[in-house]
C-alpha cells in the first residue's frame, strides 16, 4: 500500500456514485428514524470534497485527511457533517509522521473511530454509523496484525460493515434523533450506518480494482 491520495479523485467519485444511487432509500431511512436529511447533507459534502479532488491528489496523506475533515466539517450540517469531520481530523493528527501503508491506515481509521465515539459520546450497539465504523475498524486492526492479505482484509471490510448496518435494524436508538421515538425506531436501519457501509463498500471495490 503506497500514498493513496493519488487514487482521492477516484474514490470521492465512487463515493458519489453510490450515495447518489442510493440517494432515496438513505432519504426514507432518516425520514423514518429522523428528519430526512441525513444524504443530503452528505450530498453537499462530497459535491465539496469533489470540487477539491485534485487538491487533495496532491497532498500527503495526513494533509488530505485534514482537508477532507476540515471541508465536510464546514459544509454538512447536521449531526453527522461534525462526526464525519471529527473521524478525518482525527485521522489526520493520528496519521502525521506515521508510514501509509495497510497496517498504519488501520491504526489511524481506528484513531479517528474512538474520536467519534467520543464527540458523539456513543458506542455499539445505540443505533448509529458507529455500527458500522466500530466492526469495520476493528476488523482491520485485527486482520493487519494477523497480516491478513490486503484484498482479503477489504473483502473482509465489505462483509463486516454490510452485517454492522444490518444490525442497527432491530436496536433501539439510544442516540441522536432517532432516540426521541423509543421502540417505534425499531425495524428501521439507521441511515447514517447505511451511508457509512456504502461508502467502505465503495472504497474497497475502488481498491480492489486497482
Ligand atoms: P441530524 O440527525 O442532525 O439530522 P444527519 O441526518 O445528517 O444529522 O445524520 C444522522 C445520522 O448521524 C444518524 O443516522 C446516525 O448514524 C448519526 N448520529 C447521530 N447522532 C450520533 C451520535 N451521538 N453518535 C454517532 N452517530 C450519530
Ligand atoms: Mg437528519
Amino acid at each position: 500500500m503506497s500514498d493513496y491520495t493519488n487514487s482521492l479523485p477516484l474514490l470521492v467519485t465512487a463515493i458519489q456514485n453510490t450515495i447518489n444511487d442510493n440517494a432515496e432509500e438513505v432519504a426514507q431511512l432518516d425520514a423514518a428514524i429522523g428528519d430526512g436529511d441525513h444524504v443530503i447533507n452528505l450530498q453537499r459534502g462530497l459535491d465539496a470534497l469533489s470540487s477539491m479532488s485534485d487538491e487533495l491528489a496532491q497532498m500527503d496523506w495526513s494533509a488530505a485527511f485534514m482537508k477532507i475533515g476540515m471541508t465536510l466539517m464546514s459544509t454538512m450540517g447536521g449531526a453527522s457533517g461534525s462526526l464525519f469531520g471529527t473521524l478525518f481530523i482525527s485521522m489526520a493528527k493520528a496519521s502525521k509522521d506515521k508510514q501509509c501503508d495497510f497496517a498504519g491506515f488501520a491504526e489511524v481509521f481506528a484513531q479517528g473511530v474512538e474520536s467519534v465515539k467520543q464527540r458523539g459520546k456513543a458506542d455499539i450497539g445505540e443505533k448509529t454509523m458507529l455500527d458500522t465504523l466500530i466492526p469495520v475498524s476493528a476488523g482491520l486492526l485485527s486482520d493487519a496484525h494477523n497480516d491478513v492479505a490486503f484484498d482479503s482484509a477489504l473483502n473482509n471490510a465489505k462483509a463486516v460493515a454490510i452485517a454492522g448496518m444490518q444490525s442497527t435494524k432491530n436496536m433501539l436508538a439510544t442516540k441522536g434523533r432517532a432516540s426521541f421515538l423509543g421502540e417505534r425506531a425499531i425495524g428501521h436501519i439507521d441511515a447514517g450506518a447505511r451511508t457509512s457501509q456504502l461508502m467502505i463498500c465503495a472504497i474497497a471495490d475502488c481498491l480492489l480494482d486497482t
